[in-house]
């Protein structure tokens, strides 16, 4: 089968299996139970994660999802073939109230670098059906076609990137952060926030998680390839850092508005046990390996930081360079270091969330205290420590700022001296709406930033041994639905040569 034909057969069933559900012939007085669909994540070289959560009554004030008290069975299938003619693991998992029936199931004993295709059955219903991929075996580097995105606010917009990206068949997708918004609903918006007010208690995060995952655009974009998902901010709120929240409002403990918020997240994403939160704690950042090709280390740069310095914003504040000031933790940075240094594979990819290149906002050396710039010590030792360790190919992707932005990674931003690096920022999937096609961003200031677009959008890249080809992609707009796709920039990243190359 061509892969427009499977493309077009996977896209179409995914969008319209979520109406019309298939009875599997067993009577039962349950609804639906598969609204939110299907999801899989954490590729390895023998398995993945499959996900999916039983939610008849997806938006239901409680968070639970229509669902009763009691603990109910989940049947999952993984398949050679998308008709199930060749099933090659299966079981049943038990999904609780206590996790809001999600299941979460880790496969394994899966052949490496492979297409595999996934459902599940409860309640006397069958779930949507699910293409996986699992991670190439170690050592070998076939292509890797990987999609990342950020920022996909409910309200601003319609999903239209996410099912583009479905359109890709990629192997493999990132999501950087901002996955979802906590804010209230807005009276101005294309589509409404539920519930209606800012999310704040359990049952809020988990109305929220739900309604953007009956987003049939984003279930198109799960179902299609495994996730590689990292949390920003407003997962739990705007600009919070650690422990400390970004303004009184809901009044309430944080610590448990963290935890609620961590619970839901994990709730609602393809992750692996070793995720599971723990009270307001969750160990997010985590390394997947693609073969020998990459290797994926995902930071969590929310969790362990510092307070933004200054008061957050946009200023000049000495205190941002304070050595003592940390974005990752201290356990963080070394076992980002450590792992990089054991060059796991080719390529070492940074999925990370906020502005990692300095960026001046204007010549008093003003810039932004939530993004690295705000803990520049921090950026500091990361690229002096990979460059010492003789490392050419790191690439850091980048979510959080609405925009698409592409930037040499300098050893010294000041003198523009020797590039170490390579950052690469994807726009959002909606956040800011409709964007502004001629908008330039780039100053002199920033010699080293080379592309700025606003529009919303994904960034495709192939990589290979010998480079990666980067791809920006924009829809025009997104408060109208069903835009095309369009690639506005593209560039190459030759392996030890750091640094964005005309393709
Ligand atoms: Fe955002
Ligand atoms: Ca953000």
């Amino acid at each position: 089968m061509s892969p427009l034909t499977r493309r077009t057969l996977i896209a179409g069933g995914i969008a319209s299996a979520g109406v019309t559900a298939l009875s599997s012939g067993t009577a039962t007085a349950a609804a639906y139970p598969f609204t939110l669909g299907v999801a899989s994540g954490e590729p390895a070289p023998d398995g993945f994660v499959l996900w999916t959560r039983l939610a008849p009554s997806p938006l239901n004030a409680d968070g639970l999802g229509g669902m009763s008290a009691a603990d109910v069975p989940v049947e999952w299938q993984v398949a050679d073939d998308e008709r199930f003619a060749r099933v090659v693991r299966s079981g049943s998992v038990t999904t609780t109230r206590a996790w809001a029936h999600s299941a979460h199931v880790e496969v394994t004993g899966l052949q490496p670098g492979r297409d595999y295709f996934y459902r599940f059955r409860a309640q006397g219903f069958i779930s949507p059906t699910g293409r996986a991929v699992t991670a190439p075996a170690p050592g070998t580097s076939p292509a890797l076609t990987m999609l990342f995105t950020s920022c996909s606010h409910y309200e601003a917009g319609y999903f239209t990137a996410y099912r583009r990206m479905a359109e890709e068949h990629p192997h493999l997708v990132l999501h950087l952060g901002d996955y979802i918004y906590e804010g209230a609903a807005s009276t101005t918006n294309v589509r409404k926030h539920a519930p209606a007010v800012e999310i704040s208690g359990l049952a809020d995060y988990r109305v929220r998680h739900a309604q953007y995952k009956t987003d049939p655009d984003l279930q198109a974009a799960h179902a299609i390839a495994p996730w590689l998902p990292v949390w920003d901010d407003h997962e739990v709120e705007n600009n919070y850092a650690n422990l400390v929240r970004n303004d009184g409002s809901p009044a309430g403990d944080f610590r448990a508005r963290r935890a609620a918020a961590y619970k839901a997240y994990y709730e609602h994403m393809p992750l692996r046990s070793a995720q599971i939160p723990v009270a307001e704690n969750m160990r997010l950042y985590r390394r997947v390996r693609w073969g020998g090709l990459a290797t994926f280390h995902m930071l969590d740069t929310r969790q362990y930081r510092d307070d933004q310095a200054c008061g957050d914003g946009t200023k000049v504040c000495p205190e941002a360079d304070d050595p003592s000031r940390t974005l990752t933790g201290a356990a963080q940075e070394a076992w980002l270091l450590d792992g990089m240094r054991q060059r796991l594979g080719t390529w070492d990819f940074l999925g990370q969330q906020v502005f990692f290149a300095q960026r001046l906002a204007s010549a008093d050396g003003a810039k932004s205290m939530d993004s690295w710039d705000g803990y520049s010590a921090n950026r500091d030792r990361l690229q002096r420590g990979w460059d010492a360790a003789g490392l050419r190919n790191t690439v850091v992707l980048t979510g959080d700022v609405h925009r698409s932005w592409a930037s040499n990674l300098m050893n010294n931003y000041k003198t523009q001296d020797r590039i170490v690096g390579t950052e690469l920022v994807t726009t959002s999937v909606t956040s800011g709406g409709d964007g502004n096609a001629t908008e330039n961003g780039l100053s002199d200031l920033n010699p080293h930033v080379k592309f700025y677009k606003n529009l919303r959008g994904y960034v495709r890249t192939v990589t290979t041994p010998t480079q990666v080809a980067v791809d920006f992609r924009f829809v025009d707009r997104v408060t109208t639905r069903d835009y095309p796709v369009k690639t506005l920039q593209s560039y190459v990243i030759e392996a030890g040569n750091p640094g964005l190359q005309a393709p």
